[in-house]
């Protein structure tokens, strides 16, 4: 089969031959960015079902986002004698989608997509009201980090009653997590975390029915497995008890997810765990040119908590260059120029991707791009810049400024100043009775405490002054007189214990100063939350398209010319990872220059890495993973 591949055009060298045919009942390829992994892993699916009879229906080939199963069953179709019938029998997925599939038929009624805590704030809203009740101030409480941990307990198999907090902030923590779960069990509620937990569970206390699986399936196949968690890792091996094979495949260095509980230490317990597991190394790099894999080996090379690995590339030249534009805004424009060029000289949008570390990274490349006419898909995690919590809160205040009966804008303000959302049926009934706009109504608001009482009587003078002032005086203003500041310094970021917003205002004041008038200004953000949404629909059919992706969904994939934006100190390497760093904690730094190494390594023939000398408004610094590189700067007629 393997020759039939071949001819077909999936050539396998040597290693990747022996990885794809090797008969041993547990393997481990353990290899760098580009090596041929997940064909290897796919090759390896198709010669089981065509060299070793195997029967598709007794696979399973788990993958890590959804996106990469999809590519997975597109790289397979194009392999001799299969047919979309075979492939549709292979069980394929993310763990989450396979467990949920399993759980699903089983208790149909337990796991109703209705009874899902799907979003981030639905889940928020039940910790609120768990800490109120047992009397925990929730008000300046970062729920976040809370869930952040809560999820990374529940990922490693730590349940409530046996986990002995490690910290004041576990010990925090802990109450509302055991509460949480109570409160879920009882009213017939699940989450993410849940579809992993509860399916192991299941597994543990169906013995039947696990052993009906553990017959059926004979090879499990595994793609990023460093990335694995607790949970997963214990549920395969439970799951794999009397296979034939476990196959996993994954590159410690590009281990990304220690935030979600994944630990790469799993590539190294694999080999006790699994008896006389094979480890097999593959040393040839097809993805990159020569110069891409030297630099983003000298990157990775400094990480001390890693495998040493060999790494050849096979194609020569392309190399890497650095770009140092003025800021965010001319970084977006220079590339956006360059992609232009080269689509007139023959590339296509989908050669084409643009990596960021954070989402508010993307948004001057998202507006550079969306005035133009380029076709994109934008990959992240949330939506529009402007609907961040700490920018929707500020232009809230601009927004009453210019109309002052927006009920949006209201419902946006209230919580700046620690009023409850209620108040806004007040303002509504007021401006009734009172005839005055929800603005003027402000002033009319009894609280009960006088210090706020008096705040809010200035309220309406307030949006007077606003509406007259340029946009960035306005911003200032709301800031530094009407108690802006001190909101952010306790709410934070949607109560992120780590981001404070202010990288997202000062962001906002590099828009503003672009306006003479808070209505223009306020305009433009409006239209730009509606393109958001209106290109999201447009393009997500579209396969010819520019991906402007965080670095993390950009795993596994591909492209032949790839920007890294905002190479500079506190974006990449993260402001988080270096304050740990400062306190001695070394693995958020090591975890950052993973993200690089991942970042450089999607790219196939050119390979451009920017350096913004300022970012949101302040002088940056090239990033320090760079300073172990000799990288060229880009010839000044270039880009
Ligand atoms: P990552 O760690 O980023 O997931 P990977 O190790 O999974 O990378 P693949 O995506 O499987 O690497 O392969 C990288 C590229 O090299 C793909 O375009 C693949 O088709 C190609 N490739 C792999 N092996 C060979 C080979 N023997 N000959 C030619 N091209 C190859
Ligand atoms: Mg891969």
């Amino acid at each position: 089969y393997l020759h039939a591949l071949s001819r077909s055009g999936v050539h396998l060298d040597d290693f990747q031959s022996k990885a794809v045919t090797t008969n041993d009942k547990a393997v481990l390829v353990v290899a760098g960015a580009g090596s041929g992994k997940t064909r290897v892993l796919t090759a390896r699916t198709a010669y089981l079902i065509h060299e070793k009879e195997v029967d598709p229906a007794s696979i399973m080939l788990v993958t890590f986002t959804s996106k990469a199963a999809l590519e997975m069953k597109e790289r397979l179709m194009k392999y001799p004698d299969m047919t979309k019938s075979i492939i549709s029998r292979i069980v394929s997925g993310t763990f989450h989608s396979i467990l949920y599939q399993i759980l699903l038929f089983h208790e149909p009624d337990k796991w109703k997509r209705t009874n899902l805590l799907a979003s981030n704030w639905q889940k928020e809203l039940a910790l609120k009201e768990i800490g109120t009740e047992l009397g925990i101030d929730m008000k300046d409480f970062p729920i976040d980090a809370a869930l952040q941990l809560i999820g990374a307990w529940k990922n490693s198999l730590q349940f409530p009653n046996e986990i002995k907090p490690a910290s004041d902030w576990e010990e925090k923590v802990l109450p509302l997590y055991k509460k949480y779960e109570e409160r879920k069990h009882i009213k017939g509620l699940y989450d993410f975390d849940d579809m992993l937990v509860g399916g192991y569970y299941f597994f543990l206390e169906n013995p039947m029915i696990l052993e009906t699986y553990q017959n059926r399936f004979s090879h499990f196949l595994l793609d990023e497995f460093q990335d694995i968690n607790k949970v997963q890792y214990e549920w395969i091996k439970l799951m794999s008890q009397k296979a034939e094979s476990v196959y996993a495949v994954g590159d410690d260095d590009q281990a990304i997810y220690a935030f979600r509980g994944s630990d790469p230490k799993y590539l190294l317990d694999y080999e006790k765990d699994f008896t006389n597991a094979k480890v097999i190394y593959l040393q040839n790099n097809y993805r990159s040119t020569n110069e891409i894999v030297a630099a983003a080996n000298e990157v990775i090379k400094i990480n001390k908590n890693r495998r040493p690995k060999k790494m050849a590339a096979t194609y020569s030249g392309g190399n890497p260059l650095l770009f140092y534009p003025y800021d965010e805004e001319e970084e977006a424009t220079m590339i956006v120029t360059d992609i232009v060029e080269k689509i007139q000289a023959g590339a296509e949008p989908k050669d084409f991707a643009i990596l960021f570390r954070t989402n508010t990274n993307s948004r001057a490349m998202f507006e550079r791009l969306s005035s133009s006419s380029l076709p994109f898909r934008l990959e992240q995690d949330s939506g529009s810049f402007y609907s961040r919590f700490i920018v929707r809160s500020m232009l809230a205040y601009l927004k009453l400024a210019v109309d002052p009966d927006d009920q949006h804008a209201v419902s946006n303000l209230l919580p700046t100043l620690f009023l409850k959302k209620s108040v806004l049926q007040d303002l509504k009934a007021l401006s009734i009775l009172e005839d005055c706009t929800l603005a003027d109504g402000f002033a009319k608001i009894k609280t009960g405490f006088a210090f706020q009482e008096s705040k809010l009587k200035k309220m309406p003078a307030a949006f007077q002054k606003l509406k007259s002032a340029s946009p960035i005086d306005a911003i200032a203003y709301v800031e530094k007189e009407l108690g802006f500041q001190d909101f952010m310094k306790k709410r934070g970021n949607e109560g992120n214990q780590w981001d404070k917003g202010s990288d997202d205002l000062r962001d906002l004041k590099v828009v503003a100063k672009k306006f003479s008038t808070i209505a223009e200004f306020v305009a433009y953000t409006d239209h730009m939350i509606a393109m958001n949404t209106e290109l999201k629909k447009q393009y997500q059919d579209t396969k010819n398209a520019i991906t402007l992706t965080t670095i993390h969904r950009a795993k596994g994939l591909e492209y032949k010319t790839v920007y890294i934006l905002g190479t500079v100190d506190g974006s990449i390497p993260h402001e988080y990872a270096l304050e740990a760093y400062r306190n001695s904690d070394t693995q958020p730094l090591e975890e950052e220059r993973r993200l690089l190494y991942v970042s450089m390594t999607r790219s196939m023939e050119k390979l451009y890495v920017s350096i913004p000398m300022h970012l949101r408004g302040r002088k940056a610094k090239t990033s320090r993973f760079l300073n172990a590189v000799k990288l060229a700067d880009l010839p000044k007629d270039e880009i």
